[in-house]
């Protein structure tokens, strides 16, 4: 067919080539043709430059450019595709393709991919390992629905693992993929199923297709095309297109974009998301000059700091080419869904080797080529990667395999490349190596353990000059690569995770082959970052130290994998046992030399070492290679290979001294560190120490180190190892000096602390290397004993949540802590309340297995661990001792070290240690140092006592340290034995808090000594402790023990105080390793929130009369200042007393939140609508202050906010500017004051009788109002009525009256300052005293407050009165006295003028314009006057749904009742009068007894007939009929409160929601922070550049704009992703709320990071309800910000 000419509109010419077009012809010729590939190419060289990239694209999302993308994928369609659509299907395509759906055996993969923010969910229990996951549906499908599952949101990329028989240990397969009876055999070949033909002509089509594809996405030249694409006709035509790097900023591209191509800052925020998104958009299009200006323009402007934005001038064509080669492969995905045959033919298309031989398959070519392409091309060959390659389980193992082959190369390009990893074609990596088989079969056949721990050594290029890496001085450039270089850990892990349970020799070799290659690593590491102690100046800069243990942290779970594939396999673990003893000589190497060989002799015994000092020669931390020799060693006492195969280890080849010799340094170090002796040398090695003990790293670190003194003491003569530990704490001068009892007389006081500290810790460090046996190989433990005994030991500390036990305990390489299977034998869990969380608390059978030693304990812990102990059994009526719990036995390769209790040189140690202790310390010896001696003595006891229990006989007890310690004390120590040493402590009344635990040390001697008696005579008998002899003490004594005891422990107390003090300020200068989850935060603050309420003494100062005497004309109001504590009476002529308040808008009680916000200028408040749209509400914390007492306190405030300005602009919770400021009592929010006034002395039956006498007045005055006269001459005229008698004229129902302001200046220019504060906020208008409408807001905000305290009464169904806390009671009685005195501060006329427009309203008057309908009036907003009117409202309101009158009057009552108790509210408050003792209370009958307070008929008929002519007026209202006859909407009564919306019960509804839940703004896009508004349930685009909207001249986020137009600038939302709530105020306030769902453990997961499956919890939503609807939000955001400033920095306003 000949190509049309292509000179007119290109649109217009292809729809003439849609009519003309054949794609049955096409594919028809294309078939005969001799060349296939030559004939297609040459269709789309005429076809696609015409179709697509025709001319300039804008912004996407213009209603044009939607319009021509429906085009250009309708020509592709039409034009291009179904050709080759005809040509693979011999047919329709419709037709042919339904056809192959019925042969289709679908795959037994469910392979959904992942979009962002889709919720995946794991099985605890059955995945093979975290990266197993389930799509949602596949998930409700599965049994692991009913297992502890664990959810979290996809971050885009990777699919569902349903139907992997490997990714799963139980369930694999969900109902909808249950391989059915009729399915194939998977081994059979798809392709078969295929007729031949078809097989023939897709093996031709798919290869041009594929190849087409290819050759265009890896094309890189911008003006020529590959041979046979060439277009027919080239014209002048460019792109200029600009390419995505995560170097550049979004605002730097933005602000370039502007410059560039001179676009709207819309168009360029478009491009730049665009660009940010697909990785590449076009900016400019025309001919090649114009398109070469912008680019070197974008150039110029982006390479000042950094490497320039990539853009290319690229011809239209090449840009159309790779357009229609992204549609050609999303076309080949679609195409093989539909069979799998046809995804076999891709498969072996793609991955057919070239002509070029290895590495040249169209898939190896599209890898090798990842990093040069453009984010969304790559995209889209992923994805069709994991359609075909990775769904057909035979060609992914060969993909597989591929991969493997280039994988050094594909890491390289990765690092080069500057994109994340979701969007490298590295990530697939997870896809392919945590199927364990195929992971397996890639180590044996392509050695892919070894390539990825070469490949990451090669990268990690920093060394000094012992081979060992070196990170000091890093820059961020390295940084940046570092963190990529990381990506490679997690493949190993992949790789690892799974344990082989059968092996081959091959693998063997391979795996070995590759402990090798992690050997080197580990060498790289061992001695790196080495520390020399400082002294003199402090170190100048902070040496760099994150690195070094990031890496070790994320090598931790690799090492630990590595020891369990050993511990699997006798041989390997043989060799690599052997393997790494080398590689530690290796680094041993040179080690001794230089350093001069000493010898030292204690207690009669002598050992050869070296002098080293760790206070002056360099110590490293990092010691891997030591530490996995520690952890292999473990290996051989637990699998029990080093008993049966000794001849085949090489134990004797290092000796057990250099085994010891770095950890112990490194230990040491950490004493020496907490001695205070490396101060000056920074946070840097605070930190490093810290990390060391971490539960992140100390598995790995401070564990192993323990297990190595362990190996090594085990292996050596105790008193040989002591010496040596003596010697590296440099302490051994101090125990073999001659005179040991004379050094607290050592001159200087610092050293004396110091070598204190040394000894506790080195005391501490011996406790464990004898007490630490539950590790599964050094005592006789298993695994679930270990964690056991890690929870007991949190526990004792205090009652945790699970989330907190959860972070105490390491993680495994399947992030699993074993706590589950512990948990519920030790502790009991207590539920939570409304706030706060679940609970465990350990049961008191499991206190006796606790150790105060225990080597987990931070100091802070252990502190609080002792105390928490000891109170406990103070309660329990017991001594407050805490000995040493019973040991599980050794494993026979550590048994030698329980001879560590009992050897001379820790008798010597522990007699000096007492000996000191026989005189008050002077500094010369510390509590702690005895406690942990005696800790010693008490375990040695233990073990005697056990090995005596166990014996059959006395001969086999090896232990007999009963026996030392009655031996006396050897030269030089002339003391007598310990035991007697002990005995004389006793009684020592400067040890009376050691005394318990020496009692009981002396009671197990007695025991002991007793059943050796027994046992050498009879068998054995079984003492427990508890049954010694009888006391001795007396009870005299026992009292004054107490007494002393108790003072002792408040002296501790306090010093526990101070550590805690002290670990708190560690905790701030190291913020982010103890990130406190807010929810600590939030109970924090409402805890001290709620205290601040409570102080009642406000209220006492009410000194009203007794409550029930109305009658009692003189009552006296005193209150007290809170600034200046002086009391006050409150009079009309006194100093002004004002209330700390409030004032906000408020739409709590909208029924119509659409309306429009006012417009300020223009709104005329007088009647509010009853939808009641936009309210002003107005609270107060009840807080008392003389007005000039605040005027200073608020003026001080003011300076105090000037000042700190020009520092920190802003930075409080507070805007003074908009005359905020925090009640000076309890911090409470305030933007004004209310003044207090004096009760209204007259009664309510006087004011009824006014008026009524007024409203007589005026029914006159209307009547004559048909005579034409206006109603205020009427007035003026006094002139007698026409009918009736004349009504008494009350005073003051004048005109010509002017009242006498009762008010004293002070108290009116407070009236004046709150009304103006209604005023500002209420219109959001600036302060102006002579608008008219000042009164009415004044007024009116007194109205909505008290309907919506009214309101929330009525739905807590609670009393009317009494209820309310007393800052609320306040608040409203002086809301009330206000509201009926604030005209003293309008003009006279302003009020007069106002009073007959409501009296219009009243009573309707044809010549008074503008009456608005009775039906648009909030009745309670007119309360001045009438009932019935408001009746009529209700009937109206109700009538469509009534059929019978008792119904009517039901409804009526119903809907009357809200505005009754509301009045009756009012009323209260304005005269103080008692209130009915039925309203006391909740409950029925209180319909009477409102009537009855109000003075009204309690039957409605009688009101009703009685102001029959009232209400005829009303109702001839054109507005009303209009109404009822379905004119508008009408309010119905009583008004149902509003309430937040309705939540799923299921946090994952919520996430899957969220998840499909697209970006309003840019064409279909997700949204990375979808947001619920809470009180509307819209779904919103938060804290993202598309969705930002102008509010008053300011861009803000999605959230913020919505608080406007649904909330009067307040909101409160759920961010769906982080598991959050959001409340705004403003644009710069805002805080986070903890969200109502909770996990099985009753705690919230905030940013979603546990995954625990959550549920709503309906009281904590009710909660936050609650707190919206008291208009307590601002309040919380104002308390949260105060008590946490990092808060202030957030900029709300962009959320
Ligand atoms: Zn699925
Ligand atoms: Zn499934
Ligand atoms: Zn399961
Ligand atoms: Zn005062
Ligand atoms: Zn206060
Ligand atoms: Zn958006
Ligand atoms: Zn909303």
């Amino acid at each position: 067919m000949a190509a049309a000419e292509s000179d007119g509109d290109p649109p217009s010419a292809s729809r003439s080539e849609f009519l003309n077009f054949s794609a049955k012809d096409t594919a028809s010729r294309w078939l005969a043709a001799a060349d296939l590939q030559q004939e297609v190419y040459r269709h789309l060289a005429v076809y696609v430059p015409r179709i697509l990239c025709l001319g300039p694209s804008g912004g996407s999302g213009s209603r044009e450019e939607q319009r021509e993308e429906q085009r250009e994928e309708l020509a592709c369609q039409l034009l291009l595709l179904a050709p080759m659509e005809w040509l693979l299907l011999g047919e329709e395509p419709a037709a042919g393709l339904a056809q192959l759906q019925e042969n289709n055996q679908p795959s037994p993969l469910c392979g959904h991919v992942f979009k962002v923010g889709e919720p995946t969910y794991s099985c605890r229990e059955c995945a093979a390992d975290p990266t197993c996951v389930l799509c949602m549906q596949c998930f409700l499908g599965s049994v692991h629905k009913e297992h502890r599952y664990r959810m979290t949101t996809s971050g885009g990329g990777g699919f569902c693992d349903c139907g992997d028989a490997e990714a799963w240990k139980k369930g694999p397969y969900c109902q909808k993929h249950t391989p059915t009876d009729n399915s194939r055999d998977t081994e059979e070949d798809p392709v078969a199923q295929l007729p031949a033909d078809m097989v023939a002509r897709g093996y031709s089509i798919f290869s041009i297709v594929l190849k087409y594809a290819v050759d265009l996405l890896t094309w890189d030249q911008e003006e020529q095309l590959p041979a046979g694409l060439e277009p027919l006709e080239r014209g002048d035509t460019y792109y200029c297109m600009l390419f995505n790097d995560e170097v550049h900023t979004y605002e730097q591209v933005i602000y370039t974009l502007q410059k560039a191509v001179n676009c709207s800052q819309k168009e360029a925020v478009s491009f730049a998301t665009t660009v940010d998104r697909d990785g590449r958009k076009s900016v400019r299009y025309g001919d090649f000059q114009f398109c070469d200006q912008a680019k070197s323009v974008i150039v110029r402007n982006t390479s000042r700091q950094s490497k320039p934005l990539r853009v290319q001038v690229m011809h239209s064509s090449v840009v159309a080419h790779q357009c229609f080669a992204l549609k050609a492969l999303s076309w080949l995905g679609q195409i093989i869904q539909y069979s799998d045959g046809l995804r076999r033919i891709l498969c072996q298309v793609g991955l057919q080797k070239g002509a070029e031989g290895e590495n040249s398959s169209l898939v190896d070519r599209l890898m090798l080529n990842d990093s040069k392409m453009w984010k969304g091309a790559r995209n889209i060959y992923h994805q069709l990667l994991m359609n075909s390659l990775l769904m057909d389980l035979k060609y992914k193992k060969i993909f597989a395999i591929q991969f493997a082959k280039n994988y050094r190369r594909l890491q390289t390009d990765f690092m080069e490349d500057d994109h994340e990893r979701v969007v490298s074609v590295t990530s697939l990596s997870v896809q392919l190596f945590t199927v364990p088989t195929m992971a397996r079969m890639l180590m044996v056949e392509e050695n892919l353990m070894t390539t990825i721990i070469r490949t990451f050594v090669d990268h990690l290029r920093h060394r000094d000059l012992q081979g060992r890496f070196q990170f000091d001085r890093y820059t961020a450039q390295q940084a940046f690569k570092f963190g990529r270089v990381q990506s490679l850990i997690g493949d190993l892990k992949y790789v690892l995770i799974s344990r082989p349970s059968e092996w081959s020799d091959q693998l063997r070799m391979k795996f070995l082959e590759g402990l090798d290659a992690f050997l080197e690593l580990l060498k790289c590491m061992q001695g790196m970052d080495p520390v020399v102690r400082q002294v003199g100046q402090h170190i100048e800069m902070e040496p760099e130290w994150e690195a070094a243990f990031t890496l070790q942290m994320k090598l931790t779970h690799i090492i630990s994998m590595i020891q369990e594939w050993c511990s699997a396999d006798e041989c390997v673990l043989i060799e690599a046992y052997r393997k790494c003893l080398g590689a530690l000589s290796h680094c041993y190497s040179g080690l001794p030399d230089g350093e001069q060989p000493i010898s030292l002799s204690l207690a009669g015994h002598s050992v050869e070492t070296f002098r080293y000092q760790v206070s002056q020669d360099k110590v490293s931390i990092h010691l891997p290679v030591c530490r996995l020799l520690a952890g292999l060693h473990v290996l051989l006492s637990r699998t029990e290979v080093a008993s049966r195969f000794p001849e085949q280890l090489p134990l004797g080849e290092l000796s057990p001294p250099l085994l010891i010799e770095l950890p112990l340094r490194c230990l040491v170090l950490c004493a020496q560190v907490h001695a205070g002796m490396w101060r000056r040398n920074g946070f840097s090695l605070i930190n490093q120490i810290y990390y060391y003990h971490n539960v992140k790293c100390r598995v790995e670190m401070f564990d192993k180190d323990i297990i190595m003194l362990q190996a090594g003491a085990s292996m050596m003569d105790p008193n040989h190892f002591l010496m040596i530990v003596l010697s590296r704490f440099e302490l051994f001068h101090i125990f073999s000096s001659a005179d040991v009892r004379k050094r607290y007389r050592e001159a200087n006081k610092d050293v004396v602390q110091q070598n204190n500290t040394l000894i506790e810790e080195m005391l501490h460090l011996i406790i464990m290397v004898v007490g630490e046996r539950y590790v599964a190989g050094v005592g006789q433990v298993e695994p679930f004993d270990e964690v056991r005994r890690e929870i007991i030991h949190q526990l004792s500390i205090r009652p945790m949540a699970h989330s907190e036990l959860v972070k105490a305990l390491p993680e495994n390489g399947n992030k699993e802590t074993g706590l589950e299977r512990v948990i519920d034998t030790v502790a009991s869990f207590k539920k939570p309340g409304v706030t706060g969380r679940g609970l465990y608390e350990l049961r008191p059978e499991w206190n006796k297995y606790f150790n105060l030693y225990f080597h987990h304990y931070s100091r802070a812990d252990q502190s609080k661990a002792e105390e928490a102990q000891r109170k406990l059994r103070r309660q329990n009526g017991e001594d407050t001792a805490l000995p040493p719990p019973l040991l599980p036995p050794l494993c026979p390769l550590f048994a030698s070290l329980v001879n560590l209790l009992q050897c001379d040189v820790l008798l010597a140690v522990e007699g000096a240690v007492l000996q000191w202790a026989v005189e008050p310390s002077g500094g010369g010896w510390t509590e702690s140092m005895l406690q942990r001696v005696l800790h010693l003595v008490g375990m040695a006891l233990l073990e005697e006592q056990q090995q005596l229990e166990n014996s059959s006989g006395d001969d086999d007890v090896t232990f007999n340290y009963t026996c030392k310690i009655t031996r006396p004390g050897e030269a030089p120590s002339t003391s007598g034995s310990v035991l007697a040493l002990l005995e004389s402590l006793q009684n020592a009344p400067h040890l009376e808090v050691h005394k318990d635990m020496i009692t009981w040390i002396l009671k197990m001697v007695t025991n002991i000594k007793t059943m050796r008696e027994r046992t050498s005579s009879t068998s054995t008998i079984t003492i427990s402790p508890g049954q010694g002899p009888e006391e001795t003490v007396r009870d005299k004594d026992k009292a004054e023990r107490k007494r002393k005891a108790e003072m002792a422990r408040l002296r501790r107390e306090k010093i526990m105080a101070q550590m805690s003090e002290m670990q708190k300020h560690f905790i701030n200068e190291n913020k982010e390793l103890f990130q406190q989850s807010l929810e600590e935060l939030e109970a924090s603050t409402s805890a001290t929130a709620e205290n601040r309420y409570t102080p009642v003494h406000t209220c006492a100062h009410w000194l009203t009369s007794a409550a029930a005497d109305t009658q009692v004309a003189e009552r006296r109001q005193l209150v007290t200042c809170i600034l200046c504590q002086e009391e006050q009476e409150v009079r009309g002529h006194g100093r002004a007393m004002v209330l700390a308040a409030f004032v906000q808008r408020s739409t709590v009680l909208s029924k119509n939140r659409r309306r429009n916000l006012p417009d300020p200028e223009r709104h005329d408040p007088l009647f509010m609508h009853p939808d009641l749209s936009l309210g002003i509400h107005t609270a107060s914390c009840g807080h008392i202050m003389h007005a000039t007492c605040w005027q200073r306190y608020f003026e001080a405030v003011q300076l105090k906010e000037q000042r700190r300005q020009q520092r920190l602009r802003g930075h409080t919770s507070y805007d003074v500017e908009n005359g905020e400021f925090l009640c000076p009592l309890c911090e409470c929010l305030s933007n004004t004051v209310i003044p207090l006034l004096p009760v209204n002395h007259s009664c309510l039956e006087e004011w009824l009788e006014t008026t009524n006498q007024q409203i007589a007045l005026l029914h006159s005055a209307n009547k004559k109002q048909s005579d034409g006269q206006s109603p205020v001459n009427h007035l003026e005229g006094r002139v007698r009525p026409t009918g009736g008698a004349e009504p008494v004229v009350p005073e003051g129902f004048r005109v010509d009256f002017t009242p006498q302001n009762p008010f004293s200046s002070s108290i009116s220019e407070m009236i004046t300052t709150f009304s103006m504060s209604t005023y500002k906020v209420g219109l959001k208008v600036n302060p102006n005293e002579q608008d008219h409408r000042v009164p009415v807001l004044s007024w009116s905000t007194c109205a909505y407050t008290i309907q919506s305290i009214e309101r929330f009464l009525m739905d807590e169904e609670k009393p009317l009165f009494g209820s309310l806390p007393c800052r609320q009671d306040d608040c409203l009685s002086s809301l009330t006295r206000f509201s009926s005195a604030c005209w003293t501060a309008a003009p006279l006329k302003t009020v007069h003028t106002h009073f007959f427009r409501l009296f219009a309203a009243l009573v309707p008057d044809s010549q008074v314009e503008n009456t608005p309908c009775i039906l648009d009036i909030d009745m309670f907003h007119l309360l001045h006057i009438n009932v019935i009117k408001y009746l009529l409202c209700v009937c109206v309101s109700v009538l469509p749904e009534v059929s019978s009158g008792w119904q009517l009057w039901r409804c009526v009552k119903a809907g009357v009742l809200p505005f009754l108790r509301a009045a009756t509210l009012f009323f209260h408050y304005l005269n103080s009068t008692a209130p009915p003792a039925d309203l006391l209370v909740a409950g029925p009958g209180q319909w009477e007894a409102l009537c009855s307070y109000l003075s009204l008929p309690s039957n409605l008929l009688q009101l009703h007939q009685s102001q029959h002519t009232q209400l005829e007026p009303w109702c001839r209202h054109p507005g009303v009929t209009q109404t009822l006859q379905g004119g508008g909407v009408i309010v119905r009564f009583p008004r149902e409160s509003n309430r937040l919306i309705e939540l799923p019960e299921d946090y994952s509804v919520l996430i899957n929601q969220a998840s499909s839940f697209t970006c309003p703004r840019s064409g279909g896009d997700k949204s990375r922070a979808p947001t619920l508004c809470l009180v509307c349930g819209s779904m919103l685009c938060s804290q993202s550049y598309c969705c930002q909207t102008e509010v008053d001249g300011e861009d803000v986020g999605a959230c913020t704009a919505h608080t406007f137009t649904c909330g009067a600038g307040l909101g409160l939302f759920l961010r769906v992703r982080e598991s959050q709530v959001l409340f705004v105020a403003g644009k710069t306030k805002g805080c986070f709320y903890p969200p109502p769902y909770l996990d099985d453990y009753g705690e919230t997961d905030q940013g979603l990071k546990r995954g625990n499956p959550l549920h709503l919890c309906s009281e904590r939503y009710r909660k936050i309800e609650r707190l919206w609807r008291q208009h307590g939000i601002a309040e919380v955001i104002g308390h949260a910000q105060e008590a946490n400033q990092t808060l202030v920095a957030i900029d709300w306003q962009h959320l």
